[in-house]
């Protein structure tokens, strides 16, 4: 049958897609290939366990695939060992957790009104509800305030320490953490979920040598279909596997397997190291023409594809301002700023990132575009609407969704 309903929604999705201008930090858009694969056969099939120590029968050519992910991921970011299973990143954390903690135990992380993850120890969230994590913070600059951290970590002596964040705009020193964590006997566990394909493309540095283990997603920056990978040392690999599958999760998802590995073979390439660095050079543009216009930008500017405005010298918050922007056909997630009155329900912030416009082409000159577009909307929303939304709709028809390098890997 021709499900003409969800179809047609589809079509709708896809319309509304390339219309709006997403300045998700955690958003951006496939490749054809990518999506060739999630839409393939491999959905068919189930494959509990690992190659060549499968469950279920019939798993000759899943091997190969599911070999071909590992190989080029552990290439991709020259680690010993790996797991391309992980349904989505928060299933890669919560798969190190289940791995090496008891329920109870003490975990050192980033706070989520800070920048962390939901499962970074969140009170709503099951990392939270059965671990004991305790939060370090950031400065009045948000900067991470790392003699907190090792405070902290004396204090509590946790089993796990973890860092990488869904909203922080500098580098994280993966070496500190490490001391830090080898001062303490804990094991470091770094999620690199937001800055996965600027590692890849080795414009950032990489946790690879620090950290006891590594988590991600794809669909970020690295511009993969939506899931998660683990890295990890060789010495590791078994209570990592077991803690996946068997652990807390079934059959991989084959399809989407296969897709990771069209993502990781794409990020080996120059054209993903030259959109990457487009993508950092977009971001600091962006923040630097923010801070003229007089927005506070926070930490003052960024070193990674993302940042956050704090709106509270305009008296709007975060919810108010991402309403305003969506009606223009601008899409931002709000975000709390260092130590927030408000919460995360409103938030005093929005984060910005610029993965996905930079995939649609976005140079620096539509980014100053897009700045000046947005600096309408705080200080003049009623009398700039019009102008702004059929601004925004011109720069999305200039930069279609589907107009970047989408070969096969092989052609
Ligand atoms: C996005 C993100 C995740 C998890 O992503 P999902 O795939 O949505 O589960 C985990 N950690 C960090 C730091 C993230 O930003």
């Amino acid at each position: 049958m021709i499900d003409e309903e969800i179809f047609r929604l589809m079509e709708e999705e896809r319309e509304h897609q390339n219309k709006t201008l997403s300045l998700i930090a955690s958003e951006n858009y496939t490749s054809e290939s990518v999506m060739h694969a999630l839409g393939s056969v491999l959905t068919n099939k189930y494959a509990e366990g690992v190659p060549e120590l499968r469950y279920y029968k019939g798993c000759k050519v899943i091997d190969k695939i599911e070999n071909l992910a590992l190989e080029r991921l552990t290439r991709l970011f020259d680690a010993e060992a790996g797991n391309v299973q992980p349904h989505s990143g928060t299933q890669a954390n919560m798969a190190i957790y289940f791995a090496v903690l008891n329920p109870k135990d003490y975990v050192l992380s980033l706070s989520t009104v800070n920048g962390g993850h939901l499962s970074h120890g969140s009170l709503i969230n099951f990392s939270g509800e059965l671990y004991n994590f305790v939060h370090y913070g950031v400065d009045e600059n948000g900067f991470i305030d790392y003699e907190n951290v090792e405070y902290l970590a004396k204090k509590y002596r946790p089993k796990l320490i973890v860092c990488g964040a869904s909203s922080y705009s500098r580098i994280i020193d993966f070496e500190r953490f490490k001391k830090i964590a080898e001062s303490v006997d804990a094991l470091l566990m770094v999620d690199m979920a937001h800055i996965a394909g600027l590692v890849a493309a080795e414009l950032h540095p990489s946790p690879v040598p620090f950290a006891d283990f590594v988590t991600s997603t794809t669909q970020k920056t690295l511009r993969g279909p939506r899931g998660g990978f683990i890295l990890c040392q060789k010495k590791y690999e078994r209570i990592i596997n077991k803690a996946v599958f068997p652990g807390i999760q079934g059959g991989p998802l084959m399809n989407v397997i296969a897709a990771k590995a069209v993502c990781f073979a794409e990020a080996m390439t120059s054209e993903f190291k030259s959109y990457i660095s487009q993508v950092l050079k977009n971001a600091k543009e962006m923040a630097e023409k923010f801070s003229e216009l007089k927005f506070d930008v926070v930490t003052g500017g960024t070193e990674n594809h993302s940042f956050v405005l704090d709106l509270t010298k305009f008296e709007l918050d975060g919810e108010q301002f991402s309403r305003m922007l969506e009606e223009v056909g601008i899409n931002v997630s709000k975000q709390t700023v260092p130590n927030d009155k408000l919460g995360w329900k409103q938030a005093s912030g929005v984060r910005i990132g610029t993965p996905a416009i930079t995939t649609r082409g976005f140079d620096t000159d539509a980014c100053d575009k897009l700045v000046d577009l947005i600096n309408l909307v705080v200080r003049d929303f009623d009398g700039s609407k019009e102008y702004v939304k059929s601004e925004v709709a011109k720069l999305a028809s200039q930069f279609p969704i589907y107009n970047y390098n989408n070969k096969h890997v092989d052609d």
